[in-house]
């Protein structure tokens, strides 16, 4: 793993590694399997950016669940453009069923403070909220994930799935921007 890495015309240094990553994860699928189990929930993943976050996740889940894809898009760059849009939308499969929405990060919360009325619109039974990072001295919505790997402080980060312009999305460690 490397302390520092370009992505076009940024620098980056490591901020969380792989090992931390790695072991928070155990932590956080021990909690869920122990509020789900035997429940099958349906996890709903939030692409681009969560992906790599929930294949990690789902993999150290040790109970039957189902997952499915959306894609919502609100981001360019470094900052956020304000308003989102669906790409890839919802099925109708977790009726009735407790859903885990999967994120990368919760920033100001207006992705997911926009999302969760599509969810509750097809009557789960409950929806929980997973997400890899949030920014507490970001938030703008009143969003609160029900699971979270990592605080960090309000500054741009890429890597284990989240990315600068689409890049550094397969960085498996994650990388904070450098002053
Ligand atoms: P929100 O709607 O909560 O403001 O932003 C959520 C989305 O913005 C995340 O799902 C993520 O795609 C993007 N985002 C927010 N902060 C960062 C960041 O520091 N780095 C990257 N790569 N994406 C971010
Ligand atoms: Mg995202």
């Amino acid at each position: 793993m490397v302390r520092e890495t370009n992505i076009a015309d940024k620098k980056f240094v490591l901020h969380i590694s792989r090992e931390q990553i790695a072991a928070r994860i155990e932590e956080l699928a021990g909690s869920i399997c122990a509020q789900y189990k035997d429940k099958t929930p349906h996890f709903i993943v939030v692409l681009n950016g969560a992906a790599v976050f929930a294949v990690d996740l789902i993999k150290a889940l040790e109970m039957q669940l189902t997952v499915s894809f959306v894609r919502l898009s609100s981001y360019h760059g470094l900052a956020s453009s304000g308003h989102v849009k669906t790409i890839i939308g919802l099925d109708d499969s977790f009726v009735g069923r407790p859903v885990i929405i999967v994120e990368d990060i919760i920033d100001t919360g207006k992705t997911l403070y926009d999302f969760l009325p599509e969810v509750w619109d097809k009557n789960p039974s409950s929806v929980n909220i997973a997400t890899f990072l949030t920014k507490p001295g970001a938030l703008k919505y009143a969003v609160a994930a029900d699971y979270t790997a990592f605080e960090i402080e309000n500054k741009f980060v890429v890597g284990y799935g989240l990315d600068y312009n689409e890049l550094g999305r397969n960085l498996p460690d994650l990388y904070m921007l450098a002053e």
